[in-house]
């Protein structure tokens, strides 16, 4: 029977409407940039497999550090036991981060990185003897699908029907800006003004704020400019209010710099990090914060963070992440990741030609433009698959977000096809 009935009897997919969704594409196997489907068919992955692949797929090297790290110590408890893996890991991670980011808590993907920093952010209140219980967050801003990952992102139109059980957040218009946007300081002005009247009526009240720093992925590859989040930060740190980037997707590289806050010139308290961090090959995920919110869970019981999972800190994906990480570091790693950027300001003008295309943008490897009305996003995307190209748009926004290994002509020919359909309307 075909795999992809024989799917369909068992599977549920995430964020599928199964009644309407196609049936799932089967594929067999993946190299470099490409996915190949049964028929042998091949698709440039434009998508990064949901953002976590960065240096290809298949990559040889991440390939034998798995299999390695799996004849040697598959997995081991982490509470009271440590391993080779992950404190070279953490060695290697403390290079490329500022020393203020001092102390490294490992659990499994982007949303539990993200639980992980909200109840650190709470309890360090609580340790400190003060009790603080709001949280701040974007609008628009995507953190996961866990409960408090929920919570902070309520307006990003994914939860509706969880809503009444998730906690109070106070939610700040996000700024998103594009090429040739005229009403940009407006908007970040009235943002700003918003978060001026939470901090003036409940400033005491909030433990921290949470944000994707310069770009909202899930919201559609929404950017802001790096001066609004450096005038954010500044207005909250005069109250007392813990910084939180979660830099789930725009870590390692994707916004042309290892981590997007080095563009604004704020380093958070704490950072979240999985996707990219293994390279795409398995889940992982860091929450790395300050020596100071480490020091006030010292001392009795009381002050412990109980917190952890099964797989915290595995082996094989601590090597897996070590891996990805040397080839992260290389000098013609970066090199790609600028040849990448370039490529995208280079076709900026020929997409804003296009009559139905608005709202340019590109941030170091991630490029997003939206498409008006007349498009229709379904068809776009089922075209472009047919010319071997895989993208998924997100309400009214076709993004790429290539891997680093995808080369100028690959992007290239990839704008030539989505250019073309989108001329077709
Ligand atoms: C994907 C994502 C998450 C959630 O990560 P999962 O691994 O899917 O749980 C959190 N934050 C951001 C910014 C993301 O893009």
């Amino acid at each position: 029977m075909d795999l992809s009935v024989r799917d369909r009897k068992l599977i549920w997919h995430p964020f599928t409407q199964e009644q309407s969704a196609d049936p799932p594409t089967v594929i067999i196997r993946g190299k470099g940039s490409y996915i190949f489907d049964a028929d042998n068919n091949k698709l440039l992955d434009l998508v990064s497999s949901w953002w976590v692949n960065i240096h290809g797929h298949t990559h040889p090297e991440i390939a034998r550090a798995i299999y390695e790290q799996a004849l040697k110590l598959e997995h081991v408890i982490f509470a009271g036991f440590t391993h080779e893996p992950a404190v070279t890991l953490c060695e290697s991670l403390t290079t490329i981060l500022p020393p203020r980011l001092a102390k490294f808590f490992f659990s499994d993907n982007g949303s539990t990185a993200v639980e992980v920093a909200l109840k650190m952010a709470t309890q360090y209140w609580k340790n400190k003897g003060l009790s603080k219980n709001l949280f701040l967050s974007l609008e628009g801003g995507y953190h996961g699908d866990t409960w408090g990952a929920m919570s902070v992102g309520q307006r990003s139109g994914f939860y509706d029907v969880f809503s009444d059980l998730c906690f109070p957040v106070k939610f700040i218009p996000f700024p998103d800006t594009w090429h040739g946007d005229e009403n940009v300081t407006e908007k970040e002005q009235a943002a700003l003004e918003v978060l001026r009247t939470y901090l003036r009526l409940d400033g005491e009240k909030i433990s921290a704020i949470i944000m994707e720093p310069l770009v909202q992925g899930a919201s559609g590859m929404r950017m802001c400019r790096p001066t609004f989040v450096c005038e954010l930060v500044e207005l909250v740190r005069q109250h007392n209010i813990l910084v939180i980037f979660d830099e789930v997707m725009t870590g390692f590289g994707r916004t042309g710099t290892y981590f997007a806050f080095e563009q604004i010139n704020v380093i958070p308290d704490l950072i979240c990090l999985s996707k990219g961090i293994t390279g795409g090959f398995l889940p992982l995920a860091l929450t790395v914060c300050t020596q100071e919110i480490y020091n006030m869970f010292l001392g009795d019981n009381g002050k412990t963070f109980f917190h952890g999972h099964s797989y915290t800190a595995n082996p094989i994906s601590c090597a897996a992440a070590l891996a990805s990480f040397k080839i992260l570091t290389q000098p013609e790693t970066m090199a790609s990741i600028r040849t990448i950027k370039y490529t995208h300001l280079a076709h900026k003008s020929k997409l804003l030609k296009c009559q139905n295309v608005e709202h340019v943008r590109v941030q170091g490897t991630i490029m997003a433009f939206d498409v008006k009305e007349t498009v229709d996003l379904k068809t776009l995307k089922e075209k472009c698959r047919r010319s071997g190209i895989l993208v998924r748009p997100l309400h009214r926004s076709v993004y790429m977000i290539p891997m680093y290994s995808t080369l100028p002509e690959e992007l290239e020919r990839a704008y030539e096809v989505i250019v073309m359909h989108l001329n077709s309307y």
